[in-house]
Parts: structure tokens; sequence; C-alpha cells
């Protein structure tokens, strides 16, 4: 005889319980996705498409030049130029779109959207996927900020060969750099915050990415993913956040899945689609993140010192409203102290910061 457990995996469906709560009007971000998150849940509230709400909500980010992980201002690949990847996927037609290394348009999420509706592809990539969007009427503009430029510049001059040399300063034919005011001489019209921050990520080259998700109270469910990627990567690399089933992966019969932070990792483990499969089987949202994470733990043989080069995020929201956000990391050490790594929850008075579940401590 079948036990409940095999009945519920024969069924493909999620655990009863979960399957008879009503739905729910919810969206769950990254950390960023404040303003997306509130956005969406706007949207939601007057009656409006899962996928619509995420999307308009994520366009805060991408139009916004002071965010430098998503659309403009995001920083840019090793020539100075900003590549983006964006994803959608709209649970009740079960369809999806993406783009990648998309250069020139600031909201790569529509054009993801707009792949999804208007052709009987699902991922169009580079010079492509920028003819595609000029011809939906899209405006090819620049998406370098001068505050990206700068961080490139100092990134191109943090470079040495072997014996220490560099082809910006300190050369026979260049100006010679004093300790601790070689940027303040460069760029001398620059304010301290942003040359400090310019330099730490020229030193240590930032992912960063909004992933939404939304549900509501008809029980329809749709997500978006969408970045800037690495920066300083090599012109045409392709993270995880265009890749339906790494970046983003939604099942409108059991729930939906996104993910943040390096991507090659995620890619690896086909996180999100992971994810979703481990809440199909009846794990919790939280469970079936973490479950995610061990295996990309297990993929360096936990080894906690490579692991401690990067770190990455899930986020889960179940069918039955049910949420979670799990990291490989417990946060970040900044200026001493340790910034907990966090989500945002939007499920209808205002968007809120909830801690993330994690698989490793830093002390
Ligand atoms: N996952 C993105 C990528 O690897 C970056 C990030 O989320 O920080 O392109």
């Amino acid at each position: 005889m079948m036990s409940r457990r095999d009945w519920v995996l024969a069924a493909g469906s999620l655990p009863a319980a979960a399957a008879a709560a009503a739905p729910k009007d919810i969206v769950i971000a990254s950390s960023n996705g404040e303003r997306a998150c509130a956005r969406a849940m706007e949207i939601l509230k007057a009656g409006g498409d899962t996928l619509t709400a995420v999307i308009e909500g994520v366009t805060i980010n991408e139009q916004d030049p002071d965010d430098t992980s998503v659309g403009y201002g995001g920083l840019p690949n090793e020539e100075g130029i900003v590549e983006l990847d964006a994803s959608v996927m709209h649970g009740p037609t079960r369809r999806c779109g993406a783009v990648a290394s998309l250069r020139g348009i600031k909201t790569p999420s529509q054009i993801a959207r707009l792949v999804m509706e208007q052709t009987d592809h699902i991922m169009l990539v580079g010079d492509g996927a920028l003819r595609f969007a000029l011809a939906q009427g899209f405006r090819d503009e620049n998406l370098l900020t001068e505050k990206a430029r700068l961080a490139w510049l100092v990134w191109k001059q943090s470079l040495r060969d072997g014996a220490g040399h560099s082809n910006w300063t300190d050369g026979l034919d260049a100006p010679v750099s004093r300790p601790g005011s070689s940027l303040r001489n460069q760029f001398p019209s620059v304010d301290e915050k942003t040359l400090t921050w310019a330099l730490e990520v020229a030193v240590r080259p930032p992912t960063g990415t909004i992933n939404c998700l939304a549900l509501n109270v008809k029980g329809e469910m749709s997500g978006v993913t969408t970045t800037s990627g690495l920066a300083w990567k090599i012109p045409g690399r392709v993270g995880d956040s265009p890749i339906i089933g790494a970046g983003l992966y939604v099942d409108q019969d059991v729930g939906a899945a996104g993910s943040t932070g390096r991507g090659e990792e995620n890619i690896r483990v086909a996180g999100a689609h992971t994810v979703v499969e481990n809440m199909r089987r009846g794990m919790t949202p939280r469970d079936s993140c973490m479950d995610c994470l061990k295996r990309i733990a297990r993929n360096f043989g936990d080894d906690r010192k490579r692991l401690a080069r990067f770190d990455i995020n899930f986020y889960a929201l179940r069918k039955d409203g049910a949420y979670a956000s799990a990291a490989l990391w417990n946060g970040a050490i900044r200026d001493g102290k340790l910034a907990r790594r966090q989500f945002v929850v939007n499920d209808g008075p205002a968007s809120r910061l909830e801690d993330c579940a994690y698989l490793l401590e830093r002390r």
C-alpha cells in the first residue's frame, strides 16, 4: 500500500495542509527589495497580475543609479561596459523568459518578459537581446554612471603585475603615489565616502542582485531575478540570474524560489529548481533552502576556508504563503562588526526585514 509520503510524491503536489491553506497576498525579496516589495504589494492589492507586480517592483532598482548591482548604475565588466542579466517566470501560464549580457537597456526584466510574451524562445543574449529590445521600442542608453565609472577606473588602477608594476602609477613615466594619498590625487573632485567605497569594490569585486517572488489571494505565483552580475567580469560572463532553474524557478503547483550571491556556485546545483523540488517533496521552505546550501558546501568538500570566499542566498515562497531565506554565512564582517544576512517580506502593511537562516557562522 502507498504511504502518505509516497502518495504526496506520486501526486507531485504539496503536503495536504499546505495545499489546503488559503492563499494570501505576499511578496518576498533579497535585502535590497524594500521598495520593490512595497510596489509589488500595491499592485497585488489592486488585483494586478503577480508577474506585473514583481517586475514593476524590481524596475525601481533597475532604474536607480545608486543601486550598483542592478540595471542602470550597475558595476561594469572589465572593459567598463555594463552587461545585465534577468529572468522572469509566470506561474499561471507556466511560461518564462530571460536575457543575458544585455547592454544599453536599463530594465532587463521588462525585456525578459517580452521574450516570454512575444517570441517562441525563452532566452536571448548579447547583441540579439539588444536588437530585440530596440525592436520593441526601448532606447539604447549609456548605463555607466559616473560613480560606476570611477569604481571601474579604481579597479583598473589596482591591477599590478608580479613585480608590483601598474600601468598607471609609480612607473618611470607615471605619477608617484604616496601611501594613502594616491587615489585622492588621482580623483581630486571625488568625495571621501565614494573613494572609500570604490576602493572596497575594487579589492573585493561585489555581486548583488534583486530576486522578488509573489503570491496573490488567487494562489497565483510569479518571480523575477535581475542583476548587473559580478563586477569586473569577463565580457560575456553570465551568472545564475537569467538561468531558469538556477537564479529563478516557479512551479504554480508548489512555489517559487530565487537566489542572489555567487552565481557560479548556484548554477552547479541548479539552485532555485532544487529548492522548489525540495518543497514539492514536503520540506519546509527553510529546509529546502538549507539543503541547497549543503549541496554547495559539499561541492567544496565542506572546506570552510574556500567557502569563506563567497556568499550565496536562497529565497523560497511556498504556494500556501510559507516563506524563508537562507544564506551560506550568517553575515558579513563590516567595520569589525557582523552585519547579519536579511531579506525582505511584505504581506500587507509594509516591507520589513527578517533574518535569514544560515548554514555557517562567521564570528
Ligand atoms: N547571482 C549574481 C551573479 O552571479 C550576482 C549576485 O546575486 O550577487 O551574477
